[in-house]
């Protein structure tokens, strides 16, 4: 049986032009920034993020964790949204590595202001209170449902963390897609941050890799951070051709993503007891409610499973489906029908 992966935008194979511009890469020895293909991309990622320069990193996580120790010391703490991923799902490794404390903060619907910010921050506060070092913003909002913040929001709250001498963090593992949802380029989104981070391992399909970018001086900073947690790697140009091949021909084609997922939504707002505001998905990301069905999330995974359609629950009560470019509109419509036998039975 031929599976329908909606767990996450991570499933994606690399495309036939991928496999082959990985076969033919020119490499180098990296870690003496020797290979001109990761080169080539290094540059490629910092004109699209607006920025100096670039890095690449093996994960988002890893990327996500040296721009923290970038914009922090250890004893401070880290304004961030309550779902957000350096929060949930690094395992703590900002204080494991960078010895500071996360503050987060819930924002509707993942969203963050600058007045929820300013109430978090901790400036001139009395001295045995936690300093405040930097915000950490997500665009698009993974476990928001996929969720863009607007150009305008993002540049109160940095333009107010500035001015407190505060840096600024944007993870933007789906930059691609919030750049999509906002009609605007990834440098707008990636402007009034110090530093950003992308993923080429999700809709943009490559392999592997994440990508980090900022002044020239902080990415010089990074190169030895990246070294010091085990990311500096050798002929990596046969991963980076690969994502130079993501960035030419990926973000064209997510928009199909963002389609399927907004069919997806509106279809599962049709079926007795499921919950969903269509409205709200923006990018590529499909929350739902399954709790009026009776049914746990771990016991709807099992049932889709059984029939072809793989999906994650994020807690019992809530389902999260992922669409990409290995998913069709058909195979949208097959799972649709799919849930709807095993919900409505
Ligand atoms: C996936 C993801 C990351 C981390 O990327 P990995 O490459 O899996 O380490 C960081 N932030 C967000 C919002 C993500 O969705």
């Amino acid at each position: 049986m031929k599976l329908i992966d909606l767990r996450s935008d991570t499933v994606t194979k690399p495309t036939e032009r991928m496999r082959r511009a990985m076969a033919e890469a020119e490499v180098g020895d990296d870690v003496y920034m020797e290979d001109p293909t990761v080169l080539r991309l290094q540059e490629r990622a910092a004109e699209l993020t607006g920025k100096e320069a670039a890095l690449f990193v093996p994960s988002g996580t890893m990327g996500n964790q040296i721009c923290i120790k970038l914009h922090s010391r250890p004893g401070t703490e880290v304004v961030l949204e309550e779902r957000s991923h350096i929060f949930n799902y690094e395992m703590g490794a900002s204080a494991l590595i960078s010895g500071v404390t996360l503050r987060p903060v819930r924002g509707e619907d993942g969203l963050l202001d600058w007045q929820k910010v300013n109430a978090a921050i901790h400036h001139n506060a009395a001295y045995y209170v936690t300093p405040t070092s930097m915000i950490a913003l997500e665009n698009s909002h993974n476990m928001a449902g996929g969720s863009v913040m607007p150009l305008g929001i993002a540049d109160e709250i940095c333009a107010g963390a500035r001015a407190l001498g505060l840096k600024t963090h944007l993870d933007g593992a789906r930059i691609f897609n919030a750049s999509i949802a906002l009609s605007t380029t990834v440098a707008e989104i990636a402007r009034p941050f110090d530093t950003v981070m992308f993923c080429l391992s999700k809709g943009l399909g490559a392999p592997v890799g994440s990508m980090i970018a900022g002044c020239r001086d902080l990415i010089r900073e990074a190169v030895s951070l990246r070294k010091l947690l085990g990311g500096g790697m050798r002929q990596v140009g046969v991963l980076a051709a690969a994502g130079l091949v993501a960035l030419d021909e990926s973000p064209g084609v997510l928009p199909d993503d963002h389609a399927n997922a907004q069919r997806l939504a509106t279809g599962l707002a049709q079926i007795r007891g499921l919950k969903i505001d269509p409205e709200k998905v923006q990018t590529n990301i499909v929350i739902f409610d399954i709790s009026e069905t009776g049914m746990t999330t771990s016991q709807l995974t099992v049932e889709l499973k059984a029939r072809g359609v793989l999906a994650n629950g994020i807690n019992p009560r809530e389902m999260r489906m992922v669409t990409h470019y290995d998913v069709s509109l058909e195979k949208i419509e097959t799972t649709l029908g799919i849930i709807r036998e095993i919900v409505e039975r």
